[in-house]
């Protein structure tokens, strides 16, 4: 349920909500807006009865949240998240590239790649430190000290980082050098991640599982949330289908799903759907036509030679193609219109 304060509402018939919530032992998660403030109750058992709330000052609604995850859902926050990565905002009316390689593999590599996206217009560098291989003989990232490479990258290009983290053991590591955390395709449902992940304090970019439906990516949001982080960025990638001509199948509905269902951003990652360049571009301008808030695409300056997913990496002369296109799409879309044409 969602208690929804009138404008006017002070803080005093605020924490009175909050004490009454508590005394009937639930949980009261406050929830500004732009124009007043929620609050939600979580951890009830059963059915909740809004009209004792809706005698107390201050209270104009109370609304049963009919979805199973509730901090995530529209129900409960109707106006867009924006996630905030230093002076990038991710969510809402704005479209945030994020680029790189697939691994970081050298300072060179990763300073190279981050200076022609940077010049291209991405605005946040990614790169695997570590990387969740298929086979433990490949090239299993450079660790921490692929962690220290990004950190140069953020310090001499001045973009934000996104990086993955694979375990619990080293989530304290990764959040230390990534201005936002990736949580992979394969870990979407490791539970102990996602709620340790809902106690960091850095951003957290969460791929949807391969074999994952809305509900339980969804769901898996709810995890982090709950813990505490409310900087969730959801990251459509592709899911597994019977199909051989592309790695997996770009779920693009999942796109207009996703932002009916959830105020969290939604970005999508083309490259680990397509696996193959040539599919990259056509599938990044579907995405933002689609209404994705965002693309993550992989970028090598010599993918022949990339230790890691070189067959999907855009040349930087492609990944410039891309953003004017992208840019351009985009602007037709929001010329004259508001967020809630998306
Ligand atoms: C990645 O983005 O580096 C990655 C491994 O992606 P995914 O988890 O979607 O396979
Ligand atoms: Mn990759």
């Amino acid at each position: 349920m969602l208690i929804v304060m009138d404008k006017k509402a002070t803080q005093e018939q605020i924490d009175a909500v909050i004490a009454a919530i508590q005394q009937r032992g639930f949980t009261a998660r406050p929830i500004p807006g732009g124009e007043r403030m929620s609050i939600g109750i979580l951890n009830n058992k059963g059915h909740v009865d809004g009209s004792s709330f809706l005698g107390l000052p201050g209270v104009k609604d109370a609304i049963h949240v009919t979805r199973p995850y509730k901090l995530v859902s529209r129900e409960f926050k109707p106006e867009d998240t924006v996630v905030q990565v230093g002076d990038v905002s991710v969510g809402s009316s704005n479209l945030t590239i994020i680029a790189g390689p697939c691994a970081v593999e050298s300072e060179y590599q990763a300073l190279t790649i981050a200076e022609h996206v940077r010049r291209s217009g991405a605005h946040l560098f990614r790169g695997g430190a570590f990387k969740p291989r298929t086979s433990p003989y490949s090239f299993q990232g450079l660790g921490e000290k692929g962690l220290k490479i990004l950190a140069k990258v953020r310090r001499e290009i001045g973009m934000p980082v996104v990086t993955e983290v694979m375990d619990l053991e080293k989530i304290d590591l990764v959040a230390e050098y990534a201005d936002v955390i990736q949580i992979g395709t394969r870990n979407m449902q490791n539970f102990s991640l996602l709620r340790r992940a809902g106690k960091a304090s850095k951003p957290v970019l969460l791929k949807r599982g391969m074999a994952a439906t809305i509900d339980e990516w969804l769901m898996a949001a709810e995890y982090i949330m709950e813990g505490g982080n409310s900087q969730v960025i959801l990251c459509e990638r592709g899911v597994r289908t019977f199909v051989h001509h592309s790695r997996n199948t770009l779920d693009l509905s999942a796109v207009s799903v996703v932002i009916k269902e959830s105020h969290l951003p939604i970005i999508v990652d083309p490259s680990h759907a397509a696996g193959q360049r040539d599919q990259v571009i056509p599938l990044a301008r579907a995405a933002v036509a689609v209404g994705a808030h965002g693309l993550m695409v992989e970028v090598h300056h010599a993918p022949e030679e990339a230790l890691s997913d070189g067959a999907q990496s855009l040349y930087p002369d492609q990944f410039e193609k891309m953003c004017r296109q992208v840019q351009s799409i985009y602007n037709d879309l929001r010329e004259g219109e508001g967020p809630e044409d998306r």
